[in-house]
């Protein structure tokens, strides 16, 4: 065995956001560090996830704002897009931000091992990479390997007209068809997309409604907007069976129906990256794969941790990632930090129109028992809005009600709307630190301003409102 004062303090496996999140905390904290990353730096989020995905947004958003710009006397002609540039600038993009954040790595001093990790029954880390193979006998182990795409077993991804979303971010070509299965987050991110860059798009999901994490509310205002732009929505159904011919995908529906397409992506959620133990090891895991861990990111196995998508249970988001790798290296080092509160956590949805939400849904509260003072006010009256030429939206409040009746406690924000997702922070402080109405209701709100809306509607909860009653 290798002389224990020239053995790293921490052994990461996985470079994602929670990998090297990690490490960077690690690093940062003056202990010495090792990543051993399979994928590319960045993981998910960064090569086929979160910066792909929003790039490809973007450019939806330029070309729909190039066909709005006669509104304002522009003439700019009908918009055409060459997908192939959109896919290189996207491609150069997710590199530049790759080699930068290599940099900033080795720059603390992490030491990147580009191969596979597996963790030893011992708590030793074998890295095998094109080189040969490296025992590491670390103090500490972060297990952050991610996830990957669920796979349909009725429709099998060929990553040529049939992709997950892997293959969708690697696409160099707009089809004129689309079928998009799954309306969650990424699939309504992808169907909004490839509709406003002119593709007829037809939205399938087995649930009885689109974004079924979201409440209820703001997703008829998407599914709403979705329909006034053309996309078909079925929901409460399931794919049955995916026939290939020359040119066209034909999928079967568990209600009889068969839609064809040019192109069927797949975005069913994502399943935890758990083979990252040799078979020996005995780690708690939940069936789908995922490692069960407790509020600080212990496993089963003392002083081996596990962070982001891999963790089951959790949001898998990469500012989750970020958190709970904080919280692993605070802990481990001696200087804990609160457990990530998943009740706080902020979503972000960057459909058209955007979706920003914390807290508890209005289900979510009643379910659990709380009495709770409403409020939704829809955009239309909101001037910023009005002059963005976007005013599909709304603001809904949730307060847990006083006992006189009136809104108390903030317990869940919701916003739709252009820019939904940067104005989200006034709402995530009154969630997480508990703020009630009263506290709020009288910060001012810059004019003209999306976030108004929300003053606007806080006003209003306090018995106070202006523009809204
Ligand atoms: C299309 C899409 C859009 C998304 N958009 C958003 C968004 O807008 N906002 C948001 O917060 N989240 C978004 N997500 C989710 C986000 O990407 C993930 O939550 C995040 O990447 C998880 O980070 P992670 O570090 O846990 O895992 P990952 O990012 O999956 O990274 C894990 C890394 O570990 C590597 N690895 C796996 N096994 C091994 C092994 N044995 N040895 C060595 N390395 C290994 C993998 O190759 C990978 O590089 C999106 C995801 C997708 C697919």
């Amino acid at each position: 065995m290798a002389d224990a004062s020239s053995q790293p303090d921490f052994v990461i496996i996985g470079g994602g956001p929670a990998g090297y999140g990690a490490a960077l905390t690690a690093a940062t904290a003056g202990s010495s560090v090792v990543v051993i990353d399979a994928g590319g730096l960045g993981g998910t989020c960064l090569q086929r996830g979160c910066i792909p995905a929003k790039y490809f947004l973007e450019a939806a958003s330029v070309f729909h704002g190039a066909q709005q710009a006669s509104r304002f006397g522009i003439s700019v002609g009908e918009p055409t897009i060459d997908f192939a540039i959109t896919q290189a600038g996207k491609s150069e993009l997710v590199s530049s931000i790759a080699t930068g954040l290599g940099k900033l790595l080795k720059l603390r001093g992490v030491n990147v091992i580009s191969g596979i990790g597996q963790l030893q029954a011992d708590k030793s880390v074998i890295a095998t990479t094109a080189d040969g193979v490296s025992v590491f006998h670390p103090k500490f182990v972060i297990l952050a390997t991610g996830s990957r795409p669920r796979a349909l077993a009725a429709l099998p991804v060929d990553q040529e007209r049939v992709v997950d979303s892997d293959g969708f971010l690697n696409l160099t070509e707009l089809p004129q068809r689309a079928i998009v299965v799954g309306a969650g987050a990424i699939g309504c991110e992808f169907a909004s997309m490839l509709s406003d860059l002119g593709v007829a798009v037809h939205l399938v999901e087995g649930e009885g409604r689109i974004l079924a994490g979201c409440d209820a509310d703001v997703a008829k205002v998407v599914h709403r907007s979705f329909t006034k732009r053309g996309i078909a929505i079925t929901t409460g159904v399931s794919v049955t069976e995916r026939t290939l011919g020359e040119t066209i995908v034909s999928v079967a529906l568990s209600n009889g129906a068969s839609i064809d397409a040019d192109l069927v992506v797949v975005a069913v959620g994502r399943v935890p990256v758990g083979d990252v133990a040799a078979p020996s090891v005995t780690v708690d895991r939940v069936p789908s794969g995922g490692i069960v861990t407790n509020g600080q990111q212990q496993t089963s196995i003392e002083d081996v941790y596990a962070v982001g998508d891999l963790v089951a249970g959790r949001p898998q988001l990469a500012h989750v990632g970020f958190a709970e790798a904080q919280v692993a290296v605070g802990h481990a080092l001696g200087s804990p930090l609160p457990e990530v509160n998943i009740d706080g956590v902020p979503w972000a949805i960057y459909c058209r129109p955007e979706v920003a939400f914390v807290g508890l849904t209005e289900e979510q509260a009643v379910a659990r028992g709380e009495k709770v003072v409403v409020k939704r006010e829809p955009l239309g009256g909101n001037s910023r809005a009005q002059i963005i030429g976007e005013t599909e939206g709304l603001v809904k409040v949730i307060c847990r009600a006083n006992a006189d009746g009136s809104a108390g406690a903030i317990i869940g924000v919701h916003l739709v709307g252009p820019w939904a997702t940067e104005q989200l922070g006034h709402g995530e402080l009154a969630v997480n630190l508990g703020l009630c109405v009263d506290a709020v209701a009288s910060f001012l709100q810059p004019h003209p301003s999306l976030t108004e809306h929300y003053g606007e509607t806080l006003l209003s909860l306090a018995g106070r409102g202006m523009h809204v009653k």
